[in-house]
């Protein structure tokens, strides 16, 4: 048995979306914008794509514009925030210490070029709330960006309230959306958004495509020159295959959305019970506020690369914090900024498990990764000083 628990990090490609894509590799390979049919055949399939995810988000057609993924979408969303702003003077921007990487680098790139960035502390609880982002509001804040569902460690932000203060504020607000669409409701209108970025690869569409929500009005400014595709605000030939893909993973998992949350919730129920017994564990980010499938362990004494490595070697793929940063030896931003001392946020374990999975997987994790932990604590010198007392128990 292989159990693939790293979701978060990407998906497989449903058999839906494959089968939708299928024809437009070598059969409707047109380009969008030739005037001949093969091309009207193309843009059909683009403006029916557009529709779907649209209606999946509860948007217009005309404010979705499809990008190269999730990472463009981020840069694309905050850099028209402050092209915006800095149009009115305003050269503040607000988001959080544990924001996905396409969002913290964009933030520091606007840093040099002279904007001043506020990132929020998180709670303990892995949740920042809507108090904080009004405290924070200045009059020269030109965009708030807040992750919906953090990708490490899956708590939910309250973001219709955050955007219900940015709105009363007048100040423009974005959501790394990534880790929720397809995987809990997602309404555009409800959530008070002006952006919201998504990728098809978190929801079992295709690698490399991805969309940004900008609300009727919102001008976004170009990252890629080119073409009149998008409406002009991103150069390139459409990838039909992908947008096609994408449209029909997010329909299959907007369709099934309420049968598998509660499947998955049901499963993740179980694994945090398992894991919960192994002694000096900890749950990392808030017991209840978190989609269904992505838990956070830290496991004292342990270091995260080696619980992986033999994880892997019983068949089972997980990961330590984001797939961005593990192989580096540095901790995850994220556990830091929750507030866990370096030595925890070493040793995390990330599984992110969806619909795909059974109930004999989660059982075949339950029974490994106590096992595993048990080993590599027999041989690590830092779990022996502790048993014996020369160092203090963090968990
Ligand atoms: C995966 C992810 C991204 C990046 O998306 P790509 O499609 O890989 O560029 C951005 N934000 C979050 C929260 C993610 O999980």
């Amino acid at each position: 048995m292989y159990v693939y628990a790293d979701n978060a990090a990407t998906t497989s490609l449903s058999k839906k979306a494959l089968e939708a894509m299928t024809p437009y590799f070598c059969e409707t390979y047109g380009n969008a914008s030739s005037l001949h049919s093969p091309g009207q055949r193309a843009a059909e399939a683009l403006q029916r794509a557009r529709e779907t995810v649209a209606g999946a988000i509860h948007a217009d057609f005309k404010e979705i514009y499809f990008t190269g993924g999730g990472s463009e979408a981020d840069n694309q969303a905050i850099l028209t925030g402050a092209a915006i702003g800095a149009r009115k003077g305003k050269k503040h921007i607000i988001s959080t210490a544990f924001e996905h990487h396409a969002v913290l680098h964009t933030l520091d790139k606007l840093k040099k070029q002279g904007y001043e960035i506020t990132l929020l502390d998180v709670h303990e609880n892995g949740v920042v709330t809507a108090r904080q982002v009004a405290d924070a509001i200045r009059e020269d804040t030109a965009l708030v960006t807040v992750m919906f569902v953090n990708n490490e460690i899956g708590t939910i932000q309250p973001i219709a309230e955050i955007g219900a203060v940015c709105r009363e504020r007048g100040v423009l607000f974005h959501t790394d959306a990534v880790q929720a669409v397809g995987h809990i409701p997602v309404d555009v209108e409800a959530l008070n958004v002006d952006m919201l970025s998504m990728a098809a690869h978190k929801f079992h569409g295709p690698k490399g495509v991805g969309a940004l929500y900008a609300r009727r009005g919102v001008p976004l400014v170009n990252v890629i020159e080119g073409g009149q595709q998008e409406r002009g605000k991103r150069g390139g030939t459409e990838n039909i295959p992908g947008i096609v893909g994408m449209a029909a993973a997010l329909e299959e998992a907007v369709t099934g959305l309420d049968r598998n949350m509660a499947y998955v919730t049901a499963l993740r129920e179980k694994l945090i019970g398992g894991l919960s017994k192994i002694p000096h564990s900890r749950l990392n980010g808030d017991r209840e506020k978190r989609v269904p499938g992505t838990v956070n362990f830290c496991f004292e004494g342990i270091e995260g690369e080696s619980l992986l490595l033999l994880l892997d070697a019983r068949g089972i793929a997980a990961s330590s914090g984001s797939a961005c940063t593990s192989g580096s030896l540095d901790p995850s931003h994220v556990l830091l900024a929750l507030g866990l001392p370096h030595e925890i946020a070493h040793g995390s374990l990330r599984l992110s498990i969806d619909a795909y999975n059974t109930e004999e997987e989660i059982d075949h994790i339950i029974r490994s990764v106590p096992e595993v932990v048990d080993y590599l604590r027999d041989m690590s010198p830092v779990w022996d000083a502790l048993e014996r007392g020369e160092t203090p128990h963090l968990i």
